[in-house]
Protein backbone atom coordinates (compact mmCIF):
# COMPACT_ATOMS: atom_id res chain seq x y z
CA UNK A 1 0.00 0.00 0.00
CA UNK A 2 1.12 3.33 -0.98
CA UNK A 3 2.11 5.38 1.42
CA UNK A 4 -0.03 8.83 2.86
CA UNK A 5 2.12 11.48 2.59
CA UNK A 6 3.13 13.34 5.88
CA UNK A 7 1.02 16.79 5.38
CA UNK A 8 -2.37 14.78 4.39
CA UNK A 9 -1.69 12.71 7.73
CA UNK A 10 -1.29 15.66 9.77
CA UNK A 11 -4.36 17.43 7.86
CA UNK A 12 -6.40 14.66 8.52
CA UNK A 13 -5.33 14.21 12.16
CA UNK A 14 -6.34 17.76 12.57
CA UNK A 15 -9.92 16.66 10.99
CA UNK A 16 -10.52 13.76 12.88
CA UNK A 17 -9.16 15.36 16.16
CA UNK A 18 -11.71 18.55 16.13
CA UNK A 19 -14.69 15.70 15.42
CA UNK A 20 -13.32 13.42 18.36
CA UNK A 21 -12.90 16.73 20.72
CA UNK A 22 -16.30 17.99 19.73
CA UNK A 23 -17.81 14.49 20.33
CA UNK A 24 -16.28 14.52 23.62
CA UNK A 25 -16.91 17.96 25.06
CA UNK A 26 -16.49 19.02 28.07
CA UNK A 27 -19.74 20.17 29.87
CA UNK A 28 -20.32 23.68 30.09
CA UNK A 29 -22.35 23.24 33.37
CA UNK A 30 -20.22 20.68 35.11
CA UNK A 31 -17.87 20.74 37.55
CA UNK A 32 -15.13 18.58 39.76
CA UNK A 33 -15.17 20.21 43.35
CA UNK A 34 -11.97 18.62 45.16
CA UNK A 35 -12.57 18.88 49.07
CA UNK A 36 -11.50 17.81 52.11
CA UNK A 37 -13.63 15.44 54.37
CA UNK A 38 -12.35 14.04 57.47
CA UNK A 39 -8.52 14.94 56.14
CA UNK A 40 -9.51 12.89 53.22
CA UNK A 41 -9.31 14.52 49.48
CA UNK A 42 -12.95 13.80 47.91
CA UNK A 43 -13.83 14.38 44.10
CA UNK A 44 -17.85 15.41 43.81
CA UNK A 45 -19.67 16.74 40.06
CA UNK A 46 -22.00 18.92 40.51
CA UNK A 47 -24.06 19.97 37.45
CA UNK A 48 -26.81 22.00 35.78
CA UNK A 49 -26.71 24.57 38.79
CA UNK A 50 -29.25 27.27 38.09
CA UNK A 51 -26.90 29.70 40.67
CA UNK A 52 -23.88 29.55 42.53
CA UNK A 53 -22.15 31.32 45.31
CA UNK A 54 -19.14 32.10 47.06
CA UNK A 55 -19.15 32.59 50.34
CA UNK A 56 -16.79 34.30 53.00
CA UNK A 57 -17.22 34.49 56.56
CA UNK A 58 -21.07 34.36 56.48
CA UNK A 59 -21.62 37.07 53.36
CA UNK A 60 -21.76 36.67 49.55
CA UNK A 61 -18.44 37.68 47.65
CA UNK A 62 -19.80 36.55 44.46
CA UNK A 63 -22.78 35.20 42.76
CA UNK A 64 -22.89 33.15 39.55
CA UNK A 65 -25.68 32.14 37.32
CA UNK A 66 -26.41 28.89 35.19
CA UNK A 67 -22.93 29.51 32.70
CA UNK A 68 -20.40 30.77 34.72
CA UNK A 69 -18.44 28.11 34.81
CA UNK A 70 -14.99 29.79 34.13
CA UNK A 71 -15.83 32.78 36.61
CA UNK A 72 -16.43 30.25 39.02
CA UNK A 73 -13.24 28.58 38.83
CA UNK A 74 -11.34 31.67 37.99
CA UNK A 75 -12.57 33.30 40.71
CA UNK A 76 -11.91 30.52 43.24
CA UNK A 77 -8.04 30.16 41.45
CA UNK A 78 -7.71 33.32 42.17
CA UNK A 79 -8.30 33.75 45.95
CA UNK A 80 -5.78 33.44 48.39
CA UNK A 81 -4.46 30.31 49.14
CA UNK A 82 -4.80 30.72 52.81
CA UNK A 83 -8.55 32.24 52.31
CA UNK A 84 -9.79 29.40 50.70
CA UNK A 85 -10.62 27.39 54.23
CA UNK A 86 -12.66 29.82 55.27
CA UNK A 87 -14.54 29.86 51.66
CA UNK A 88 -17.94 28.35 51.18
CA UNK A 89 -18.80 27.25 47.26
CA UNK A 90 -22.92 26.61 47.70
CA UNK A 91 -24.91 25.41 44.20
CA UNK A 92 -28.59 25.60 44.00
CA UNK A 93 -29.82 22.96 41.55
CA UNK A 94 -33.10 21.29 40.61
CA UNK A 95 -32.26 18.18 43.03
CA UNK A 96 -31.78 20.90 45.89
CA UNK A 97 -29.19 22.87 47.33
CA UNK A 98 -25.43 21.52 47.97
CA UNK A 99 -22.54 23.37 49.75
CA UNK A 100 -18.88 22.66 49.92
CA UNK A 101 -16.56 24.03 52.61
CA UNK A 102 -12.46 23.38 52.63
CA UNK A 103 -12.39 23.45 49.04
CA UNK A 104 -9.27 22.38 47.40
CA UNK A 105 -9.99 23.03 43.61
CA UNK A 106 -12.70 23.52 41.15
CA UNK A 107 -12.21 22.18 37.92
CA UNK A 108 -13.39 21.33 34.56
CA UNK A 109 -14.55 17.24 33.74
CA UNK A 110 -12.39 15.60 32.40
CA UNK A 111 -13.49 13.77 29.32
CA UNK A 112 -11.52 11.05 26.86
CA UNK A 113 -10.21 14.41 24.39
CA UNK A 114 -8.68 15.74 27.86
CA UNK A 115 -7.42 12.87 28.83
CA UNK A 116 -5.65 12.43 25.28
CA UNK A 117 -4.16 15.89 25.57
CA UNK A 118 -0.57 14.63 27.22
CA UNK A 119 0.44 12.98 23.90
CA UNK A 120 0.38 16.73 22.26
CA UNK A 121 1.87 17.67 24.92
CA UNK A 122 4.68 15.36 24.40
CA UNK A 123 4.89 16.15 20.76
CA UNK A 124 5.06 20.07 21.40
CA UNK A 125 8.21 19.48 23.86
CA UNK A 126 9.88 17.10 21.87
CA UNK A 127 9.98 20.29 19.09
CA UNK A 128 10.28 22.49 21.69
CA UNK A 129 13.65 20.71 23.71
CA UNK A 130 15.19 20.68 19.90
CA UNK A 131 14.69 24.68 18.77
CA UNK A 132 17.27 26.00 20.61
CA UNK A 133 20.14 23.82 19.64
CA UNK A 134 18.70 24.18 16.33
CA UNK A 135 18.44 28.34 15.79
CA UNK A 136 22.06 28.79 17.65
CA UNK A 137 23.47 25.72 15.03
CA UNK A 138 21.78 27.14 11.77
CA UNK A 139 22.27 30.43 12.74
CA UNK A 140 26.29 30.36 13.91
CA UNK A 141 26.47 28.37 10.24
CA UNK A 142 23.96 30.73 8.69
CA UNK A 143 25.91 34.02 9.47
CA UNK A 144 29.37 32.56 9.39
CA UNK A 145 28.47 31.70 5.40
CA UNK A 146 28.12 34.49 4.49
CA UNK A 147 31.84 35.54 4.77
CA UNK A 148 32.06 38.79 3.56
CA UNK A 149 30.78 41.32 5.74
CA UNK A 150 29.13 43.01 2.08
CA UNK A 151 27.13 39.99 1.87
CA UNK A 152 26.14 39.58 5.45
CA UNK A 153 25.54 43.23 5.43
CA UNK A 154 23.05 43.38 2.58
CA UNK A 155 21.26 40.07 3.14
CA UNK A 156 21.05 41.27 7.00
CA UNK A 157 19.32 44.73 6.02
CA UNK A 158 17.45 42.54 3.07
CA UNK A 159 15.89 40.73 5.55
CA UNK A 160 14.94 43.28 8.39
CA UNK A 161 13.97 45.07 6.45
CA UNK A 162 11.34 42.88 4.97
CA UNK A 163 10.36 41.80 8.26
CA UNK A 164 9.57 45.13 9.50
CA UNK A 165 7.78 46.04 5.97
CA UNK A 166 5.46 43.04 6.66
CA UNK A 167 4.95 43.46 10.43
CA UNK A 168 3.99 47.03 9.39
CA UNK A 169 1.90 46.36 6.61
CA UNK A 170 -0.10 43.76 9.15
CA UNK A 171 -0.85 46.12 11.40
CA UNK A 172 -1.95 48.45 9.05
CA UNK A 173 -4.51 46.26 8.05
CA UNK A 174 -5.38 45.12 11.30
CA UNK A 175 -6.17 48.86 12.21
CA UNK A 176 -8.26 49.23 9.29
CA UNK A 177 -10.30 46.45 9.68
CA UNK A 178 -10.90 47.30 13.23
CA UNK A 179 -11.68 50.38 11.84
CA UNK A 180 -14.02 49.49 8.93
CA UNK A 181 -15.83 46.50 10.79
CA UNK A 182 -15.62 48.16 14.14
CA UNK A 183 -16.32 45.03 16.34
CA UNK A 184 -16.05 47.15 19.50
CA UNK A 185 -19.64 48.76 18.85
CA UNK A 186 -21.29 45.45 18.00
CA UNK A 187 -20.99 43.87 21.68
CA UNK A 188 -23.82 43.99 23.41
CA UNK A 189 -23.63 45.46 27.01
CA UNK A 190 -24.81 42.13 28.74
CA UNK A 191 -21.85 40.29 27.12
CA UNK A 192 -19.45 42.72 27.99
CA UNK A 193 -20.21 42.53 32.08
CA UNK A 194 -20.20 38.39 31.35
CA UNK A 195 -16.79 38.35 29.30
CA UNK A 196 -15.30 40.86 31.90
CA UNK A 197 -17.00 38.70 35.47
CA UNK A 198 -15.24 35.66 33.96
CA UNK A 199 -11.80 36.61 32.88
CA UNK A 200 -11.61 39.53 35.28
CA UNK A 201 -9.10 37.74 37.46
CA UNK A 202 -6.92 35.97 34.51
CA UNK A 203 -6.57 39.07 33.02
CA UNK A 204 -5.01 41.03 36.32
CA UNK A 205 -2.48 38.73 36.21
CA UNK A 206 -1.39 38.92 32.81
CA UNK A 207 -1.49 42.77 33.12
CA UNK A 208 0.94 42.22 36.16
CA UNK A 209 3.20 40.11 34.30
CA UNK A 210 4.26 43.18 32.16
CA UNK A 211 4.11 45.78 34.27
CA UNK A 212 7.96 46.34 34.11
CA UNK A 213 9.01 46.63 30.69
CA UNK A 214 10.61 49.42 29.56
CA UNK A 215 12.11 49.81 25.86
CA UNK A 216 15.56 50.87 26.55
CA UNK A 217 15.86 48.01 29.08
CA UNK A 218 14.27 45.95 26.10
CA UNK A 219 17.07 46.57 23.87
CA UNK A 220 19.92 46.70 26.35
CA UNK A 221 18.63 42.83 27.72
CA UNK A 222 19.07 41.67 24.18
CA UNK A 223 22.69 41.63 25.29
CA UNK A 224 22.73 38.34 27.53
CA UNK A 225 25.13 38.67 30.47
CA UNK A 226 26.43 34.90 30.44
CA UNK A 227 25.18 32.92 27.00
CA UNK A 228 24.65 29.95 29.07
CA UNK A 229 21.99 31.77 31.00
CA UNK A 230 20.29 32.55 28.05
CA UNK A 231 20.30 29.31 26.77
CA UNK A 232 19.16 27.81 29.59
CA UNK A 233 16.07 30.42 30.11
CA UNK A 234 15.58 29.87 26.81
CA UNK A 235 15.44 33.64 25.85
CA UNK A 236 15.00 33.91 22.55
CA UNK A 237 16.49 37.09 21.23
CA UNK A 238 19.56 36.69 23.51
CA UNK A 239 20.28 33.65 21.67
CA UNK A 240 19.86 35.13 18.36
CA UNK A 241 22.51 37.71 19.57
CA UNK A 242 24.58 35.15 20.95
CA UNK A 243 24.57 32.85 17.72
CA UNK A 244 24.93 35.79 15.44
CA UNK A 245 27.25 37.57 16.89
CA UNK A 246 29.71 34.06 17.44
CA UNK A 247 28.87 33.48 13.75
CA UNK A 248 30.17 36.89 12.62
CA UNK A 249 33.51 37.01 14.51
CA UNK A 250 34.09 33.20 13.58
CA UNK A 251 34.73 34.62 9.94
CA UNK A 252 37.33 36.37 11.37
CA UNK A 253 39.35 33.85 12.58
CA UNK A 254 42.12 31.36 11.20
CA UNK A 255 40.33 29.27 8.36
CA UNK A 256 41.50 26.33 9.75
CA UNK A 257 40.15 26.95 13.10
CA UNK A 258 36.76 28.42 11.90
CA UNK A 259 36.33 25.22 9.70
CA UNK A 260 36.98 23.07 12.57
CA UNK A 261 33.87 25.18 14.70
CA UNK A 262 31.65 24.86 11.44
CA UNK A 263 31.99 21.67 10.71
CA UNK A 264 30.43 21.02 14.58
CA UNK A 265 27.88 23.23 14.66
CA UNK A 266 26.92 22.21 11.03
CA UNK A 267 26.72 18.83 11.77
CA UNK A 268 24.74 19.76 15.36
CA UNK A 269 22.06 21.37 12.52
CA UNK A 270 22.10 18.73 10.71
CA UNK A 271 21.04 16.07 13.69
CA UNK A 272 18.79 18.34 15.18
CA UNK A 273 16.81 18.59 11.27
CA UNK A 274 17.17 14.68 11.63
CA UNK A 275 15.69 14.46 14.90
CA UNK A 276 12.95 16.58 13.20
CA UNK A 277 12.16 13.75 10.57
CA UNK A 278 12.36 10.98 13.81
CA UNK A 279 10.04 13.16 15.76
CA UNK A 280 7.25 13.79 12.91
CA UNK A 281 6.55 10.54 12.78
CA UNK A 282 3.86 11.09 16.02
CA UNK A 283 3.22 14.34 14.29
CA UNK A 284 -0.22 13.17 13.92
CA UNK A 285 -1.03 11.68 16.80
CA UNK A 286 0.51 15.12 18.68
CA UNK A 287 -1.65 17.27 16.12
CA UNK A 288 -4.76 15.13 16.62
CA UNK A 289 -4.64 14.64 20.91
CA UNK A 290 -3.63 18.90 20.79
CA UNK A 291 -6.75 19.55 18.44
CA UNK A 292 -9.30 17.42 20.27
CA UNK A 293 -8.30 18.53 23.79
CA UNK A 294 -8.52 22.61 22.85
CA UNK A 295 -11.98 21.98 20.73
CA UNK A 296 -13.35 19.63 23.69
CA UNK A 297 -12.58 22.55 26.16
CA UNK A 298 -13.62 25.69 23.81
CA UNK A 299 -16.71 27.07 24.84
CA UNK A 300 -18.46 27.50 21.55
CA UNK A 301 -20.84 29.92 22.61
CA UNK A 302 -18.33 32.58 22.96
CA UNK A 303 -17.67 32.67 19.34
CA UNK A 304 -21.28 34.30 18.85
CA UNK A 305 -20.58 37.04 21.47
CA UNK A 306 -17.12 38.13 19.96
CA UNK A 307 -18.09 37.10 16.32
CA UNK A 308 -16.79 40.19 14.37
CA UNK A 309 -13.92 40.67 16.08
CA UNK A 310 -13.00 37.43 14.77
CA UNK A 311 -14.46 38.10 11.62
CA UNK A 312 -11.46 40.89 11.77
CA UNK A 313 -8.87 38.77 12.58
CA UNK A 314 -9.57 35.96 10.68
CA UNK A 315 -10.37 38.49 7.77
CA UNK A 316 -7.16 40.60 8.30
CA UNK A 317 -4.74 37.53 8.73
CA UNK A 318 -6.36 35.63 5.25
CA UNK A 319 -5.31 39.04 3.63
CA UNK A 320 -1.45 39.06 5.23
CA UNK A 321 -1.15 35.24 4.40
CA UNK A 322 -2.46 35.17 1.50
CA UNK A 323 -2.17 38.31 -0.25
CA UNK A 324 0.49 40.65 1.37
CA UNK A 325 3.23 37.24 1.52
CA UNK A 326 1.54 36.25 -2.45
CA UNK A 327 2.42 39.55 -3.93
CA UNK A 328 5.86 39.66 -2.25
CA UNK A 329 6.67 36.27 -3.43
CA UNK A 330 5.44 37.31 -6.92
CA UNK A 331 6.68 40.59 -7.21
CA UNK A 332 10.29 40.42 -5.57
CA UNK A 333 10.58 36.88 -5.02
CA UNK A 334 9.71 35.91 -8.47
CA UNK A 335 8.98 32.68 -7.28
CA UNK A 336 6.17 30.08 -7.58
CA UNK A 337 3.34 30.73 -5.86
CA UNK A 338 1.86 27.78 -6.43
CA UNK A 339 5.39 26.06 -5.17
CA UNK A 340 5.05 27.83 -1.99
CA UNK A 341 1.95 27.50 -0.46
CA UNK A 342 1.89 23.76 -1.79
CA UNK A 343 4.99 22.86 0.12
CA UNK A 344 4.54 25.20 3.49
CA UNK A 345 1.12 23.22 4.26
CA UNK A 346 3.28 21.11 6.98
CA UNK A 347 4.56 24.08 8.47
CA UNK A 348 1.16 26.03 8.79
CA UNK A 349 -0.53 22.94 10.08
CA UNK A 350 2.15 22.72 12.80
CA UNK A 351 2.40 26.31 13.63
CA UNK A 352 -1.50 25.99 13.63
CA UNK A 353 -2.07 22.97 16.45
CA UNK A 354 1.06 23.80 18.50
CA UNK A 355 0.53 27.83 18.67
CA UNK A 356 4.42 28.38 18.52
CA UNK A 357 7.09 29.57 16.11
CA UNK A 358 10.06 28.19 18.04
CA UNK A 359 8.06 24.51 17.74
CA UNK A 360 7.18 25.05 14.65
CA UNK A 361 10.90 26.50 13.25
CA UNK A 362 12.37 22.70 12.66
CA UNK A 363 9.64 22.03 9.94
CA UNK A 364 9.64 25.32 8.76
CA UNK A 365 13.33 25.11 7.72
CA UNK A 366 12.44 21.65 6.73
CA UNK A 367 9.59 23.04 4.24
CA UNK A 368 12.06 25.85 2.70
CA UNK A 369 15.14 24.75 2.61
CA UNK A 370 14.48 21.00 1.29
CA UNK A 371 10.87 20.76 -0.21
CA UNK A 372 11.47 24.53 -1.68
CA UNK A 373 15.02 24.20 -2.15
CA UNK A 374 15.89 27.77 -0.97
CA UNK A 375 19.38 28.35 -0.18
CA UNK A 376 20.42 26.68 2.84
CA UNK A 377 23.19 29.16 4.75
CA UNK A 378 20.31 32.07 3.47
CA UNK A 379 17.36 30.17 5.33
CA UNK A 380 19.37 29.28 8.26
CA UNK A 381 19.80 32.74 8.62
CA UNK A 382 16.89 34.39 7.84
CA UNK A 383 14.47 31.63 9.33
CA UNK A 384 15.33 31.47 12.86
CA UNK A 385 16.07 35.25 13.33
CA UNK A 386 11.79 34.98 12.02
CA UNK A 387 10.68 32.88 14.40
CA UNK A 388 11.89 35.13 16.90
CA UNK A 389 11.83 38.90 15.66
CA UNK A 390 9.39 38.49 12.82
CA UNK A 391 5.39 37.22 13.76
CA UNK A 392 3.01 39.27 11.70
CA UNK A 393 0.14 37.26 12.91
CA UNK A 394 0.47 38.86 16.36
CA UNK A 395 0.95 42.17 15.65
CA UNK A 396 -2.11 41.95 13.11
CA UNK A 397 -4.35 40.55 15.53
CA UNK A 398 -3.01 43.21 18.41
CA UNK A 399 -3.97 45.76 15.88
CA UNK A 400 -7.83 44.50 15.61
CA UNK A 401 -7.73 44.04 19.43
CA UNK A 402 -6.32 47.13 20.72
CA UNK A 403 -9.16 48.74 18.94
CA UNK A 404 -11.37 46.75 19.52
CA UNK A 405 -10.65 46.91 23.36
CA UNK A 406 -11.24 50.72 22.90
CA UNK A 407 -14.35 50.55 21.14
CA UNK A 408 -15.74 49.06 23.85
CA UNK A 409 -14.67 51.09 26.28
CA UNK A 410 -16.29 54.06 24.13
CA UNK A 411 -12.18 55.80 23.53
CA UNK A 412 -12.42 57.11 20.47
CA UNK A 413 -8.51 56.66 18.90
CA UNK A 414 -6.83 59.59 17.29
CA UNK A 415 -4.12 59.34 14.71
CA UNK A 416 -1.49 59.70 16.89
CA UNK A 417 -2.98 56.99 19.36
CA UNK A 418 -3.30 54.53 16.14
CA UNK A 419 0.37 55.79 14.91
CA UNK A 420 1.39 54.48 18.39
CA UNK A 421 -0.18 51.19 18.02
CA UNK A 422 1.94 50.32 14.67
CA UNK A 423 5.25 51.66 16.50
CA UNK A 424 4.35 49.55 20.16
CA UNK A 425 3.19 46.22 18.36
CA UNK A 426 6.47 46.40 15.93
CA UNK A 427 8.53 46.64 18.91
CA UNK A 428 5.90 44.25 20.64
CA UNK A 429 6.38 41.81 17.92
CA UNK A 430 10.04 41.45 18.26
CA UNK A 431 9.87 41.44 21.83
CA UNK A 432 7.18 37.93 21.70
CA UNK A 433 8.78 34.85 22.67
CA UNK A 434 7.51 32.36 19.85
CA UNK A 435 5.56 30.27 22.65
CA UNK A 436 1.53 29.83 22.52
CA UNK A 437 -0.40 32.88 23.95
CA UNK A 438 2.44 35.75 24.45
CA UNK A 439 0.91 37.81 22.27
CA UNK A 440 -1.90 38.65 24.45
CA UNK A 441 0.68 40.08 27.11
CA UNK A 442 2.51 41.74 24.46
CA UNK A 443 -1.16 43.27 24.20
CA UNK A 444 -1.51 45.26 27.41
CA UNK A 445 2.04 46.90 26.76
CA UNK A 446 0.31 48.37 23.37
CA UNK A 447 -2.88 49.17 25.56
CA UNK A 448 -0.99 50.82 28.26
CA UNK A 449 1.31 53.00 25.57
CA UNK A 450 -2.27 54.38 24.76
CA UNK A 451 -3.80 54.83 27.86
CA UNK A 452 -6.84 51.71 27.23
CA UNK A 453 -7.64 49.65 31.05
CA UNK A 454 -5.59 46.82 30.34
CA UNK A 455 -8.13 44.93 31.96
CA UNK A 456 -9.73 45.25 28.32
CA UNK A 457 -7.93 42.11 28.07
CA UNK A 458 -10.67 39.98 29.71
CA UNK A 459 -12.82 40.33 26.71
CA UNK A 460 -11.33 38.49 24.39
CA UNK A 461 -9.38 36.15 26.65
CA UNK A 462 -11.89 33.73 26.07
CA UNK A 463 -11.28 33.42 22.43
CA UNK A 464 -7.47 33.63 22.61
CA UNK A 465 -6.29 30.29 22.19
CA UNK A 466 -8.09 30.00 19.22
CA UNK A 467 -6.51 33.35 17.16
CA UNK A 468 -3.20 32.26 18.52
CA UNK A 469 -3.58 28.85 16.47
CA UNK A 470 -4.50 30.94 12.99
CA UNK A 471 -1.82 33.67 14.22
CA UNK A 472 0.86 31.73 14.25
CA UNK A 473 0.05 30.32 10.86
CA UNK A 474 0.82 33.77 9.99
CA UNK A 475 3.56 34.37 11.82
CA UNK A 476 5.42 31.38 10.53
CA UNK A 477 4.52 31.62 6.47
CA UNK A 478 5.77 35.36 7.01
CA UNK A 479 8.89 34.20 8.16
CA UNK A 480 8.77 31.52 4.78
CA UNK A 481 8.05 34.35 2.62
CA UNK A 482 10.91 36.34 3.62
CA UNK A 483 13.43 33.34 3.81
CA UNK A 484 12.56 32.95 -0.15
CA UNK A 485 12.27 36.49 -1.44
CA UNK A 486 15.83 37.12 0.52
CA UNK A 487 16.88 33.73 -1.45
CA UNK A 488 15.92 34.71 -4.53
CA UNK A 489 17.31 38.25 -4.95
CA UNK A 490 20.64 36.22 -4.29
CA UNK A 491 20.07 34.06 -6.97
CA UNK A 492 23.78 34.37 -7.69
CA UNK A 493 24.87 33.87 -4.13
CA UNK A 494 27.43 31.00 -3.70
CA UNK A 495 29.72 30.27 -0.83
CA UNK A 496 33.35 29.95 -0.97
N1 LIG B 1 1.97 31.90 19.50
C1 LIG B 1 2.59 32.91 18.71
C2 LIG B 1 3.81 32.35 18.00
O1 LIG B 1 4.49 31.52 18.55
C3 LIG B 1 2.95 34.13 19.49
C4 LIG B 1 1.70 34.79 19.99
O2 LIG B 1 1.10 35.55 19.21
O3 LIG B 1 1.28 34.57 21.13
O4 LIG B 1 4.08 32.71 16.89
Amino acid sequence: MKKVPLHIQILLALILGAAFGAFFSINKNKLEITYKKNSNQVVESIKNWNSGYLIANDSTIAKFSSNDQIAIINKFKHLYSNSRESIKLTFETEKGKFEYTDVVAVKKEHTLATYIKPVGDLFIRLLSFLAIPLVISTLIVGAASLTDFKKLGRIGIKTFSLYLLTTTIAITIGLGLANIISPGTRIDPQSKERLMSSFQEESAEKAVETLDISIVDFFVEIVPKNPFDAISNGNMLQIVFLAVIFGITLTLIEKSKRETVLKFFDGVSDTMIKMVDLFMLIAPYGVFALIAATIADFGFEILTTLIWYIVAVILGLFVQTYVVYGSLLKFLGKASLKDFFLNIRNAQAIGFSTSSSAATLPITLDCVENKMNTNKEIAGFVLPLGATINMDGTALYQGVAAVFIAQVYGFDLTVVEQMTIVLTAVLASVGTAPVPGVGIIMLVMILNAINIPAQGIALILGVDRILDMLRTITNVTGDAAVAVTVANTEKNFTIE
